[in-house]
């Protein structure tokens, strides 16, 4: 988790400031992966943009992400030789893991809009898209997801700040916004920010971009609106404080889905470092403290979060083999995982047993009844399909994990421009919202998370703000 400044709660104010610091046609709030995406929008549309981060070297989630952007029918997914996918597939896909809760508009939008977004920030912009063919994340039903050639959010974002820079576009550090002026007519006129040392600075404009993502890092809204994560820990950017939401609030924005939320069933614990779920839709399964199984590893890592923290001690022990452990060198957080002694390795089950203390009689029971399931001789109670994938066989390889709150999926709620929508249904004049800061397309639930919705929103969404903002100028 980065750092975050403390500092005072965001806040509307009707007085319009007379002498405002900077003016601009476009200001985005947060430089994320939607901020960033939001300002390369504008500015192609011809607008002046000013990106303003409340911390001193932007990283927010997106940095602590794994970078995986799912899009249908991109270049990148066609020249990987996928030519069967499409916008309507993706929406399906997406509408199957919430449930059919998920908010349909938003869901058509954003299955529509994200591959022509990646594609432009490849042709404008020089981000390089590489499809992810090597596992299918669960609930996906192609080989849609996109990473760029390092496979970390880290990059991801690296390469989205060099596009902005290459723009030309200022981007300013450490300037908290906290109070939105608004006239009379509710139109946005000026922000103004909070700066090192106390100072206050305020910039003018003539449309607002909200990208400052969701209220994972506020206990008090999440206890309010996620209560079952109420206490879990939180494992996305300190600096997501739910502003967006409660600016919303006291403007009288419609606020949707506030309960929704991206979770994480294999967090390294104590490490703090991401396992990828990859390995158990290739094989690997999950124990609880008494060596047993307890859900199906397929459900989603999402939903799983809840089943982890409901096991004795709130922890469980990723089991896996040589072969899992060879394709799990792929994914750098697992490297990361190796290099902060997360990972334990024993040549036999008693082995294993030793190494994480867990009963051997246990163990040995679990993993022979899922080299059942894999022969096919035994169905899984759970429901978990073993067949089509070796039975985990020695030398086995554990890791402690635990359940986190990734992200919040709630949001104001907006329309197809990106608009913000007022509780009533009428819209904000120039006030928009992409990424963390709106609603998403996971539904109410923890277990509507299917993979990549985050960055999914934050770009296509953050893509339409921008284009969207840019079009208040004249
Ligand atoms: C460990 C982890 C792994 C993940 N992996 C994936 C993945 O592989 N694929 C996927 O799709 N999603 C993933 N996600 C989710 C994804 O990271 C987020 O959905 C996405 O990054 C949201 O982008 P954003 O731009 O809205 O927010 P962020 O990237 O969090 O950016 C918001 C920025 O706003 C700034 N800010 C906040 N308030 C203010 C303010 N008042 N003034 C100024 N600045 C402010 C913050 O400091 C921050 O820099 C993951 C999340 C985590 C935590």
């Amino acid at each position: 988790m980065s750092g975050a400044t403390t500092a005072a709660a965001p806040a509307i104010s009707r007085e319009i400031p007379a002498a405002p610091d900077i003016e601009t046609d476009v200001l985005v709030i947060g430089a994320g992966a939607c901020g960033l995406t939001a300002a390369l929008a504008a500015h192609d549309a011809g607008a002046e943009v000013v990106v303003v981060e409340r911390d001193a070297s932007p990283s927010g989630s997106t940095s602590m992400s794994s970078g995986f952007i799912p899009a249908p029918a991109t270049a990148a997914q066609r020249a990987a030789g996928i030519s069967d996918d499409d916008a309507g597939r993706f929406a399906a896909d997406i509408q199957a893991k919430a449930k059919g809760t998920a908010n349909e508009t938003l869901v058509a939008l954003a299955a529509r809009e994200i591959g022509p977004a990646l594609d432009w920030l490849a042709d404008a912009h020089g981000l390089q898209w590489q499809v992810l063919t090597d596992f299918l994340y669960p609930g996906h039903s192609r080989h849609r997801m996109h990473a760029v050639p390092e496979r970390t959010g880290e990059a991801l974002l690296a390469r989205l700040i060099a596009a902005v820079e290459a723009a030309g576009i200022p981007l300013v550090t450490e300037a908290h916004a906290q109070v939105l002026h608004l006239d009379e007519a509710s139109t946005v006129r000026a922000v103004t920010l909070s700066r090192p040392g106390g100072g206050r600075e305020t910039i003018a404009c003539k449309a607002l971009v909200l990208a400052c993502n969701g209220y994972g890092g506020n206990p008090e809204l999440v206890a309010r609106f996620i209560p079952g994560m109420a206490g879990a820990l939180y494992y996305g950017h300190a600096g997501n404080t739910g502003d967006a939401v409660l600016w919303g609030e006291a403007m009288g924005a419609a606020r949707w889905q506030l309960s929704g939320c991206q979770g994480h069933g294999s967090l390294a614990h104590p490490h703090g470092v991401l396992i990828s779920w990859a390995l158990m839709m290739e094989g690997a399964i999950q124990v609880n403290a008494e060596g047993r199984r307890f859900s199906n590893e397929h459900g989603g890592y999402s939903e799983q979060a809840v089943n982890v923290l409901a096991q004795p001690g709130g922890i469980a022990w990723n089991i896996l083999d040589a072969r899992l452990y060879a394709f799990a060198q792929g994914f750098p957080d697992y490297r990361d995982a190796m290099a902060a002694g997360a990972i334990r390795e024993a040549g036999d089950i008693a082995a294993l047993a030793a190494a994480t203390g867990l009963a051997e009689s246990a163990l040995r029971e679990t993993l022979e009844t899922v080299a059942e399931f894999a022969a096919g001789r035994k169905a899984d109670p759970f429901g978990r399909d073993f067949t089509g994938r070796p039975a985990l066989q020695a030398p086995f390889f554990a890791v402690k994990v635990t359940g986190a709150l990734f992200h919040t999926q709630g949001g104001l709620g907006i329309d197809e421009s990106a608009r913000v929508l007022a509780e009533d249904g009428s819209t904000f004049p120039n006030l928009f919202a992409a990424g963390g800061a709106a609603c998403g397309v996971s539904g109410p639930d923890i277990s509507g998370y299917l993979s990549g919705n985050g960055l999914l929103t934050a770009i296509a969404f953050g893509r339409i703000a921008g284009n969207s903002a840019a079009s208040r100028r004249n």
